[in-house]
């Protein structure tokens, strides 16, 4: 018999295929089991017009034979003819499933099945694993069966030979290790039944293998006794591919549960079926917690990838913006390929429509909870909502609009607030929405001029997260009104006539001032008699871009060599009496004061102090 060549092209495909197309070795049996599906719903399809055609019982067999390094992979479905064998397989990157689709587009029926093969090479990836494939087949309506062999890039046979039921068993035999590669493994019966589930799972027809189970032996102590059954190994059950309303909620849990290693009911299921651009179903979680490695640089976002119910991809990252990274689950789109690596996946069209879809979707549920369960959301929030607030700030504030909705703050009205609900209740005179950062909500509501806005029955939103500021910064303006820190020197409560007077004031003691900077060196850049303290005396206030907060999260960002100074002003209160003690001190006494009070105010800023020892000493000195 002549040994026929692959098509010129095709041996350089083969080869590549062999080669480079896929990452993982393993998918060899997803490809084959894929195939095997596909000819059993194209019997299934044929049979619903045709009453003569046995279709009980289909299902895919899977058989190992580890002395004979063998796996076979075994259908009853639609079969090939001598002429299909060799233009199927004979001819890489030739779909007939995909022609089948075609022809079969406006029959109603093809709803019913789900062929999944539509690139022509999946069946190429059995030589990454094989050094000799043989395919034997018996097509539907067939009386002589035909095999198919090759050993890879050299050619192919194709000759009849004996086979008594329809359809196709594909036969690898399985290469020898050598120290790159452990090909043994897939000999074993543990190993298939977990390729099966993580790849297979749910695929429509049961996936069997005679699976072999090592017990104790009941009647005789010490011994063990081995049974062989054959067993079910996918469980066939998309849950996704349900409809919404025939899912009971414990069902979401438990699925999102087994599937995603976690012991905590999600805080959120999103569930939907897309169609339109692109046609997809989606079922993604938001996690009660963070996963333990969330915070690590191990940590990958990413939701799985599916095409008809066939795993590509576990973790496909470009369908989860960097935000909503902590979001897990599932995309299952028939309009995406399965051989298809991830650099293809990239630049894949398809795939950039339902990333933005699902961007959408998310925002949408986390807004309807929001909105419908805001104790519920806000557990979410203190979770994740740092993740939210770092997704209007990165990229240069490009996702700002879709997330601000969404972010929430603490306030000094209690509790957390939206933008918007801080918006709605701002008083007609107020123009700018206030805010104040600090280590934690107490710290900042002790704060001087937290009090005095207080006082004036104005709302301050108190920022003790890192990147609060910056997110804010990012926003530059909530529905036309800009942002201001209480705690900037040019921040300003007073009236045209209160200013005058703290003018006045400011000249009266200009001399003192002076000295008192001139004290000061640049650690200050001005010392000034302020009225917005309340009843505090002293505090320090940040002058220019920079706040004191912003400086303090920058000098400890990796990288940063130097500390990052904010330019402070020391601020006195005009009315409090201290002001009087200094106005009163001789040049000797005044430097301690001076020193003593700038100390205390770095201190209230949430500062540290220069130097502690010195501090006390000088304190001890004045009592
Ligand atoms: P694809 O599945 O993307 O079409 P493959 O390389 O996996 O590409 O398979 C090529 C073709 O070979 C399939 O389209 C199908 O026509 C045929 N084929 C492969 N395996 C089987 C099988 N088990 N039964 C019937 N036909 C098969
Ligand atoms: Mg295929």
């Amino acid at each position: 018999m002549r040994k026929k060549q692959f098509k010129a092209e095709s041996k350089k495909l083969l080869d590549m295929m062999i080669n480079s197309i896929y990452t993982h070795k393993e998918i060899f049996l997803r490809e084959l089991i894929s195939n095997a599906s596909d000819a059993t719903d194209k019997l299934y399809f044929k049979s619903l017009t045709d009453g003569s055609i046995d279709a009980s019982e289909l299902k895919i067999r899977i058989e190992l034979d580890k002395d004979a390094r063998i796996i076979r992979i075994i259908d009853s479905g639609i079969g090939m003819t001598a002429e299909e064998l060799e233009s199927n397989l004979g001819t890489i990157a030739r779909s007939d499933s995909l022609s089948f689709k075609k022809e079969n587009e406006n029959d109603e029926n093809l709803e019913n099945i789900e062929v999944i093969g539509q690139f022509g090479v999946g069946f190429y990836s059995s030589f990454m694993v094989s050094d000799r494939v043989e395919v034997v087949s018996k097509a539907l309506g067939a009386d002589t069966a035909n095999k198919w062999t090759s050993e890879g890039v050299d050619g192919y046979t194709v000759e009849p030979c004996e086979k008594v039921e329809r359809g196709t068993v594909v036969t690898l035999h399985i290469k020898e290790d050598n120290e790159n590669e452990d090909y043994s493994k897939y000999l074993e019966q543990y190993e298939i039944q977990s390729l099966v589930k993580k790849y297979s799972d749910y695929i429509r027809y049961p996936i069997v293998m005679d699976v072999t189970t090592t017990m104790p032996n009941p009647e005789n102590e010490g011994e063990t006794v081995t049974e062989t059954h054959e067993e079910t190994l996918n469980s066939r059950l998309p849950l996704w591919r349900k409809n919404r309303n025939e899912i009971k909620e414990e069902e979401y849990n438990e699925f999102y549960k087994q599937k995603f290693y976690d012991y905590s009911d999600p805080l959120l299921v999103i569930h939907s079926k897309t169609e339109g651009q692109a046609t997809f179903d989606a079922l993604m979680f938001v996690p009660e917690n963070a996963p333990f490695d969330f915070y690590s640089k191990d940590f990958e976002k990413g939701l799985q990838l599916y095409s008809n119910g066939v795993l590509i991809m576990d973790k496909c990252a470009d369908l989860l913006p960097d935000y909503f990274s902590f979001v897990r689950g599932l995309v299952d789109s028939a309009d995406l390929s399965l051989n298809i690596s991830r650099e293809m996946l990239q630049h894949d069209r398809q795939l950039r429509i339902i990333a933005k879809a699902i961007d959408k979707k998310i925002k949408s549920e986390l807004a309807k909870m929001l909105k419908n369960d805001r104790e519920k959301y806000e557990k979410f929030f203190k979770v994740f909502g740092n993740q939210l607030k770092w997704g209007v700030y990165s990229d240069y504030g490009a996702n700002k609009d879709g997330l601000k909705d969404l972010l929430l703050f603490k306030s000094s009205n209690g509790g957390y607030v939206t933008l918007k609900e801080y918006r709605d209740r701002m008083a007609d005179s107020q123009d700018t929405i206030y805010y104040a950062c600090g280590d934690s909500e107490e710290k900042i509501a002790l704060l001087p001029q937290c009090e005095a806005v207080k006082e004036r029955g104005l709302e301050t939103l108190y920022f003790t997260d890192d990147v609060d500021e910056f997110a804010i910064q990012m926003l530059i303006e909530y529905d036309g009104k800009h942002f201001s820190n209480i705690l900037k020197d040019e921040f300003d409560l007073s009236t045209d006539t209160e200013k005058e007077e703290l003018n006045k004031k400011n000249e009266a003691s200009k001399e003192l001032l002076d000295k008192m900077k001139e004290i000061l060196g640049d650690k200050v850049t001005a010392v000034k008699l302020t009225n917005k303290l309340g009843s505090h005396a002293v505090s320090l206030a940040a002058e220019g871009f920079m706040s004191v907060e912003m400086a303090k999260v920058l000098s400890q960002m990796p990288g940063a060599d130097n500390e990052i100074k904010a330019q402070l002003v020391l601020e006195i209160n005009s009315e409090h009496a201290v002001l009087d003690k200094l106005k009163g001190a001789d040049d000797e006494t005044l430097k301690k004061y001076t020193n003593i009070i700038y100390n205390q105010a770095r201190l209230i800023a949430g500062l540290s102090v220069e130097n502690p020892t010195q501090l006390a000493d000088m304190i001890c000195e004045m009592m």
